[in-house]
């Protein structure tokens, strides 16, 4: 098969759009459509300048999405003294999985020459996601700590290091997912926060979040062409699945959203086309109301209730040790 825009040899067809791209096309394509993202969501602020400029954190994990991410920013703002780039990674405690990861995280850094942090579950919250697995005091997949852990690390890494915005490597298929979990779990508030926490325009974002705003530059793109980007650009991702992964709810998301897309090309565009909208006006409708006006006593994060998700999951950790 040959590219649609010029004679070289295809490597890839897009069932949904129809295209058939050469390599250079299709790297290109991808950079294209993450900038164009960037540019719509007004990620780059019009009063950031070269004496006051914005930072930005990524989420680096080290797999193939975080990865380009951090790929195509640097090639894009490397060069701009309006933005400085920190990479965030962290260490959950997983054996024999996440040092490999981190090794990636490092090499791609050390490459780019964008600063690089790590910090871990061990010094943050004195637990190792291997132990919490094992331990389990509230009968939930390893994940549901994982995530709670992750987004009260993201949140306050980003605020000391001043952070403007927090942004990581969703691709396509993750927010097409999440989007379809919410409604089948008819999750309306839910579906209200995603919104507010990284769809809506992002002036919203910071508002009605009491986090540092967050962007997610790749959800327009799905993630085999994310993984077929890493693959031709010779990226350091690391590719093995974590030994906890088992959210079954998404796994199965997972299959049925490949089934579709495949009988019905264009089924994860359209969902999310949809979603938008619908989430949008959820955020609306919910407006201040489900806002956590409160603070954490124990670690003053913000929270509808007397201490956070967090620190309750900590402390049962501890109870159980
Ligand atoms: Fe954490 Fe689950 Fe991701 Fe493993 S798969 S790193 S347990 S969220
Ligand atoms: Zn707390």
């Amino acid at each position: 098969m040959q590219c649609d825009k010029c004679d070289a040899e295809a490597v890839m067809h897009a069932a949904y759009s129809g295209l058939h791209l050469c390599a250079d096309h299709f790297t290109r394509s991808v950079e294209k459509r993450v900038r164009r993202r960037i540019r719509e969501d007004g990620l780059v602020p019009d009063d950031a300048t070269p004496a006051d400029p914005v930072t930005w954190v990524i989420g680096l994990s080290g797999g193939k999405d975080s990865v380009v991410l951090t790929q195509i920013l640097h090639d894009t703002f490397a060069k701009d003294p309006r933005i400085e780039l920190v990479a965030l990674s962290i260490h959950e405690g997983i054996e024999g999985y996440r040092d490999r990861s981190l090794e990636a995280c490092e090499e791609l850094t050390a490459e780019l020459g964008v600063r690089h942090e790590t910090v871990s579950y061990a010094e943050e919250f004195g637990v190792r996601m291997d132990e919490v697995a094992e331990e389990d005091p509230e009968n939930m997949a390893p994940c549901a700590y994982c995530g709670v852990f992750r987004r009260d690390v993201l949140s306050r890494y980003a605020e000391r290091f001043d952070a403007d915005l927090m942004l990581t490597g969703h691709n396509l298929d993750d927010e097409a997912e999440t989007a379809l979990m919410n409604v089948l779990e008819g999750d309306v508030e839910q579906v209200a926060k995603h919104f507010d926490a990284s769809l809506g325009p992002l002036e919203e974002r910071t508002e009605q979040d009491h986090h540092v705003p967050r962007a997610k530059p790749l959800r327009d793109v799905p993630e085999k062409e994310v993984a077929l980007y890493a693959q031709l650009e010779d990226l350091p991702a690391h590719i093995t699945e974590c030994p906890h992964a088992e959210e079954a709810f998404r796994g199965e998301i997972q299959r049925l959203m490949l089934d579709l897309e495949e009988d019905h090309p264009g089924t994860r565009h359209s969902i999310m086309a949809g979603y938008e909208e619908l989430a949008a006006l959820a955020a609306d409708a919910y407006g201040d109301g489900r806002q956590e006006h409160g603070e954490c006593e124990r670690c003053g994060a913000p929270t509808g209730r007397d201490i956070c998700r967090k620190c309750a999951l900590v402390e049962a950790l501890e109870e159980s040790a």
